[in-house]
């Protein structure tokens, strides 16, 4: 596995690697890698046999008040995991390499950003679009893959590169859990104990959700109160959004409809976190 902090350099192995007839697959991470990042890799091994995994705190997606300073850094466990999992090049740039001074460059998707997450993070997109564009027109992949986890990021990302004709095929790999159920998140080591248990009301809403909508439950507006209930039965969380949407546009659906997604964002004590759950009803 060969790790590199430069641009030139990734440029170089996935030259050769495509030289040699291999299928470049990437993995864009910010690192303190779980399960959910590893499957992520496995998957991207199905397509591809050449991975490169880029580990990089992103400091554009962050707002000022958040926890870009603290962000969890294990980058010796970091390239361990990528060894041990058979990544064949890891880019961990600094910020200087992917932000050079008078850097002024944005790429930003107008609609499916706004709601959700853009309504509680507002730059949030802008910096994960930029970087997510420089990232593939650095690595060049046939493939990169993501993770369902951040439902609003892939459909964003997939957005981005359907509308600016980036040759890139986009996999999207569900989402990783817990035994208990705790979607994985490099955020959960931020968690108390006792945050850590109230942190499962928000799989177990979407667990609800699932069951009400499965039972034939057609009002949604009052299967997304239960769902904002069940969390607010912990003093430790508070619900920032329980929506039912439509998969696609991300708008809110009033009547049931075949498939929709349950999101999720509360914080936890102090520690933001996002859950989400597709539901499929049967087609009558
Ligand atoms: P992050 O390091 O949090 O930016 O995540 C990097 C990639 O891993 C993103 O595509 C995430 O959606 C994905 N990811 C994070 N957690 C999980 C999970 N629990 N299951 C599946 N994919 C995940």
């Amino acid at each position: 596995m060969y790790v590199t902090t430069s641009i030139d350099d990734v440029r170089q192995h996935v030259k050769s690697a495509r030289g040699a007839g291999k299928r470049i697959g990437c993995v864009p991470t910010m690192g303190a890698l779980h399960e959910g990042h590893l499957s992520l890799v496995k998957e991207c091994q199905r397509f591809c046999d050449f991975v490169c995994v880029t580990i990089f705190v992103n400091p554009t997606q962050f707002a000022p008040n958040e926890d870009l300073a603290k962000y969890p850094r294990p980058i010796e466990a970091d390239l361990h995991a990528c060894r041990e999992a058979g990544v064949n090049l890891v880019f961990m740039p600094d910020n200087d390499e992917l932000y050079p001074p008078n850097f002024q460059t944005w790429v930003t998707v107008s609609e499916i950003t706004q709601p959700l997450e853009g309504a509680h993070r507002p730059t949030h997109f802008r910096g994960v679009t930029t970087v997510v564009a420089k990232l593939l027109n650095i690595v060049q992949p046939d493939v990169a893959c993501f993770g369902a986890k951040d439902y609003q990021q892939q459909a964003t990302i997939r957005r981005m590169v359907r509308d600016l004709d980036m040759p890139v095929e986009i996999v999207v790999c569900p989402i990783v859990r817990e035994p208990d159920g705790l979607a994985m998140s490099s955020r959960n080591v931020y968690l108390s104990p006792e945050e850590r248990q109230a942190a499962l009301s928000l799989s177990n809403a979407l667990k609800l959700a699932a069951t009400r909508l499965a039972s034939g439950d057609t009002d949604l507006a009052a299967i997304q109160q239960m769902m904002i209930q069940l969390m607010q039965q912990h003093p430790e969380v508070q619900v920032q959004y329980a929506v039912i949407v439509d998969p696609d546009t991300l708008h809110e659906v009033t009547t049931p409809q075949q498939h929709m997604v349950g999101l999720i964002a509360a914080q936890v004590g102090k520690t933001r976190l996002i859950d989400n759950r597709e539901f499929l009803l049967p087609q009558n």
